[in-house]
């Protein structure tokens, strides 16, 4: 599995080209703002983009989709269901984040629709990229519709803003839940082995092992 990560978005979050090493097919996981490194990175790697799929709706995990779909007609926009209206909200973001109009261009926020999402993603969903296998499980607790991609076979789970290398991923948005967080990482990502790596959404990479033991919010030294 090639795994390329972008730091993007005043936000510094993580997009990521995920491909098949055997036949270069390729997912961008979380396109946070339009990128031409990007684009140049899968067109010199010679990888063909089958999808653009997003972990939740949130503006720096999907502002670079629309520059990537129309630099990539043929990739599927692959989200959940229930966050379809946070992702199609994206024009209206940064209002709801306290953002004021007459900041939104400078910030890079002014927002036009994004591309229509060609694909519904979910729960326990198979997305195969060549020979990669992502499953997809519905996380919600940070947004609604949010999902995660478990890959097996390399031991590795994506999570997006639910869980980060000693954190959770926030729950004061519209459509966040604590208690909902909690039992959806204690389901779907510490179900999972300990040496799987998790790939978050900001900041540096870590494991569930790791997270299992070191997280004040997962090991019981923070309760609600
Ligand atoms: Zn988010
Ligand atoms: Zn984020």
């Amino acid at each position: 599995m090639i795994v390329r990560q972008f730091v993007q978005t005043a936000f510094q979050q993580n997009t990521r080209i995920v491909a098949c090493e055997q036949t270069g097919r390729a997912i961008c996981i979380d396109p946070g703002e339009p990128s031409p490194a990007v684009v140049k990175f899968v067109n010199d790697s010679g990888l063909r983009l089958e999808g653009i799929v997003l972990t939740h709706g949130h503006l720096d995990h999907v502002g670079g989709a629309a520059f990537l779909h129309e630099t990539f007609p043929e990739a599927e926009i692959i989200a959940h269901r229930d966050e379809a209206d946070l992702y199609y909200a994206l024009p209206r973001q940064p209002l709801l984040m306290g953002f004021q109009p007459h900041q939104l261009a400078s910030l890079g926020m002014d927002y036009d629709d994004p591309p229509k999402i060609t694909r519904f993603a979910e729960h326990m969903d198979i997305l195969e990229v060549g020979e990669l296998r992502f499953q997809v499980r519905h996380c919600p607790g940070h947004t609604l519709g949010h999902i995660v991609l478990v890959e097996e076979s390399e031991q590795t789970v994506f999570t997006g803003d639910c869980l980060f290398n000693g954190t959770i991923g926030r729950t004061d948005l519209p459509g966040g839940d604590p208690s909902q967080l909690i039992e959806s990482i204690e389901k779907n990502i510490l179900s999972l082995p300990d040496d799987f790596t998790v790939q978050c959404g900001h900041g540096p990479d870590t494991t569930v092992g790791r997270e299992r033991i070191n997280n004040p919010f997962l090991n019981g030294l923070y309760r609600r």
